[in-house]
């Protein structure tokens, strides 16, 4: 029984899963870390210098709740470069899951169908849930392609929106150009709104990045600075979409999150003209490092993007765990720290490495994953 205080809209989900990973972590003494979803290298220094600028200019102050105006008009430049569409609004959001959130909140009525794709971001099917919303899930193993026909068959008249992320967490999946267009279309000739979570664009490794703004002009876009420039503690986001959308959206910011931080407002706006090329060209190697390091041991869909790979575990009467989640703890016990797939996933059979770490910890985690593969 739950304390008579606590809504049954907290208790509709739990975050026991991941709790428990952190921890088992902090007991670990000198743990082989690939379970952190952040890059490993630091904000660029002049962002950072920008963001004490701000700070001892007396920058201080809350910012209007669309966001600062340098920082808006340069993001707004840029998307209208690249889809030209008429309509389109965009506004700073207190990091990409606060943008997540604002669209939950502006666009889902209790009861309406929400779209994911499994295994997805951990946060989808808790922010469904938050607004009330129903979960609808599809599946995408072994490969993780998307799939317009399958969310074509979902669609029914409570469906409301489709969430999309690509390059995807945890999977690293880069959808290609055909499954966007698709996924677009589908979206489009159903009159259901397409949300595309876009916060690993700047990791795509094998191909550019495509949005599906580019074939339906209603896509509303979740995007922000926590990845590609490393700033996960500053929460800074943006947003863009349609204006009527985006003003709702706006209205709900105003009355809970009110801003995004304003001296880290500052810091993004300097970080637009740094060039984070050399650290993607970086992320491409660790990427085929640990492509190479386990190909041959695991199945693994080779990821095209963010900085995640998603392994099947080997499972068998030679093993001694009978799942993923098992794996995980006996990984543990050998000091590597990776995340078990059911944590994003309804199955439990895959494992989340991510190759944000240095070679050294990458190749120390490869060695452990190759002896537990072998094990008898
Ligand atoms: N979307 C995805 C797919 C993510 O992986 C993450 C971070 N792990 C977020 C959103 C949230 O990012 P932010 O720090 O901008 O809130």
């Amino acid at each position: 029984m739950s304390h008579p205080w606590i809504s049954d809209r907290a208790m509709s989900f739990d975050a026991s899963g991941i709790r428990k990973v952190f921890e088992l972590a902090s007991k670990m003494t000198d743990p082989i870390n690939l379970s952190i979803g952040q890059p490993d290298f630091d904000v660029p220094p002049a962002a950072r210098q920008a963001a004490i600028d701000a700070i001892g200019s007396k920058k201080n102050a809350y910012a209007m709740t669309q966001g600062i105006a340098p920082l808006r008009e340069k993001l707004q430049q840029q998307v209208q470069a690249e889809f030209q569409h008429a309509d389109r609004s965009l506004f700073i959001t207190s990091g990409t899951s606060g943008g997540l959130l604002l669209a939950m909140m502006a666009m889902v009525n209790p009861g309406d169908e929400v779209i994911v794709f499994d295994p997805c971001f951990v946060m989808y099917e808790p922010l469904i849930k938050l607004v009330h919303g129903t979960p609808v899930v599809i599946d995408t193993y072994p490969d993780f392609k998307i799939d317009a026909e399958k969310v074509r068959a979902a669609i029914t008249p409570k469906t409301k929106l489709i969430l999309f992320n690509s390059p995807a967490n945890p999977t690293g999946y880069a959808a290609s150009e055909d499954e966007v267009r698709a996924i677009a279309k589908v979206a489009a000739e159903n009159n259901v709104a397409l949300l595309s979570d876009e916060i690993y664009r700047m990791f795509c490794y094998d191909k550019p990045h495509v949005s599906p703004a580019k074939y339906n002009d209603q896509t509303l876009v979740i995007d922000g600075f926590s990845k590609s420039y490393a700033m996960t503690g500053w929460r800074v986001g943006w947003a863009h979409g349609p204006s009527e959308i985006i003003e709702q959206m706006l209205k709900v910011q105003q009355y809970s999150f009110v801003c995004a931080p304003q001296p880290f407002q500052w810091g993004a706006v300097e970080a637009m003209d740094i060039d984070m090329q050399v650290h993607i060209d970086e992320y491409r190697q660790k990427r085929d490092r640990i492509v190479a390091g386990l190909r041959d041991c695991y199945e693994l869909a080779t990821p095209g993007g963010a900085f995640y790979a998603f392994p099947e575990v080997p499972l068998g009467p030679q093993y001694p765990w009978k799942n993923a989640n098992e794996f995980v703890l006996k990984a543990i016990e050998n000091q590597l720290l990776i995340i078990p797939g059911k944590i994003f996933s309804h199955r439990d059979t895959h494992i989340r490495i991510s190759y944000a770490a240095t070679n050294q910890t990458i190749d120390r985690g490869i060695e452990v994953l190759r002896r537990m593969a072998k094990a008898k």
